[in-house]
């Protein structure tokens, strides 16, 4: 790595190769940040916290991503707080754009009268759009297998001293979580009667060992809302590469939802990964202390929280609440739950 440790004062910064140039790590990863020029202070901040939490010990490089062009502060901010490289990509117009098949005027009608959180939004919509189906498409990533998505205004709560890239690799994961959550109904009013359709001319693509009982509670007819929150996400970009995924975005794509509706890339990456892959590969991460506005991911277990150092209180702990899913994720998995997760329950 590039040292964090040097003490001269005003030092040049390295040369930006520095940092990955001395990886031994065999693991292709790289943070990944979908941003707007405006959201500088706050992934700024977001940023440093995970270099002081995380990343100074392991360096990765970063990738952000904007459907417009960075500016030279935005890039020189990034660059000034990180010890690893960075990329700053252009999202194509393509990936951010109507299909052709989308009736436009439709899509209009429906941002004026929705009434759901972003429900008259469009660039929160190209966003969805975007997470769900494109990003792993940009050629910047090509060269990368992990993934890990930050946004901006987000935060780690607890030291994360363990390379959690190699972590996943080695233990065969291919997605990563730290809060689940229920969605607003009315946002995906078709999303699952859209999936059964395609699962039923697809049911190949369907793993064996997989989570359908965890999102739906009637083996499969219903969906009942439970998604990994998407802003945290580590993950295999290979995944979305995959045939399986491509197609079921596309279909979900050509049904128009993500304008017709407002449906989420959340719930559509958690529908995916609890379909088609075996639930082994699914993690959810109870050591990664984390925060988006307005939940908190805080280890109870005491000895986690002492050993990440964490600054987060566990009583603020969303893990066991109703509103989550995880209490149900670790029923479904069988895992053992922390002391004192009952006193989330009423
Ligand atoms: P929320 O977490 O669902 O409330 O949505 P956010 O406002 O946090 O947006 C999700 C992510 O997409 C964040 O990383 C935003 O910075 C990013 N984002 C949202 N809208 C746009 C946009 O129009 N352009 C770009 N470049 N990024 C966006
Ligand atoms: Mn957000």
């Amino acid at each position: 790595g590039n040292g964090d440790s040097k003490t001269t004062p005003l030092k040049e910064k390295e040369p930006e190769s520095t940092a990955t140039d001395t990886k031994t790590t065999t693991v292709k990863a790289a943070f990944v940040s979908l941003v707007r020029n405006q959201d500088l202070q706050e992934i700024v901040e977001t940023v440093r916290n995970l270099e002081d939490r995380f990343n100074s010990k392991f360096h990765y490089p970063y990738v952000f991503l904007n459907n417009e062009p960075f500016t030279p502060e935005f890039k020189s901010a990034i660059s000034n707080v990180i010890s690893s490289t960075v990329d700053f990509g252009l999202i194509p117009p393509a990936h951010w754009s109507y299909p052709e098949w989308i009736d436009q005027e439709k899509a209009a009608t429906v941002r004026q009268t929705a009434d759901y959180i972003y429900g008259d939004s469009e660039s929160y919509r190209h966003m969805c759009r975007y997470e769900s189906g494109f990003f792993w498409r940009h050629e910047l990533l090509d060269k990368f297998d992990w993934y890990w998505r930050v946004e901006p205004s987000t935060k780690l709560h607890c030291n994360v001293d363990y390379d959690v890239f190699q972590w996943m690799q080695d233990n065969n994961k291919m997605y990563g979580f730290t809060v689940s959550i229920k969605e607003f109904e009315s946002t995906i009013k078709t999303l699952w009667s859209t999936t059964k359709e395609f699962l039923d001319a697809n049911p190949k693509f369907i793993a064996k060992d997989n989570m359908m009982d965890f999102i739906s509670n009637d083996k499969g007819k219903t969906y009942n809302l439970c998604h990994f929150w998407s802003n945290f996400e580590v993950a295999n970009l290979n995944f979305w590469r995959s045939e399986a995924y491509q197609e079921y975005f596309d279909y979900l794509d050509k049904k128009g939802g993500f304008f017709y509706e407002r449906w989420g890339d959340a719930p559509v990456h958690s529908i995916a990964a609890s379909l088609f892959l075996s639930s082994d590969q699914v993690h959810y991460f109870p050591d990664i202390g984390y925060f988006h506005n307005p939940y908190n991911n805080c280890p109870l277990d005491q000895s986690i929280w002492q050993k990440g150092k964490c600054s987060c209180e566990p009583m603020w702990d969303f893990t066991f609440q109703t509103y989550s899913c995880t209490n149900e994720y670790y029923d479904f998995k069988k895992l053992k739950k922390p002391d004192g997760w009952k006193k989330f329950r009423n």
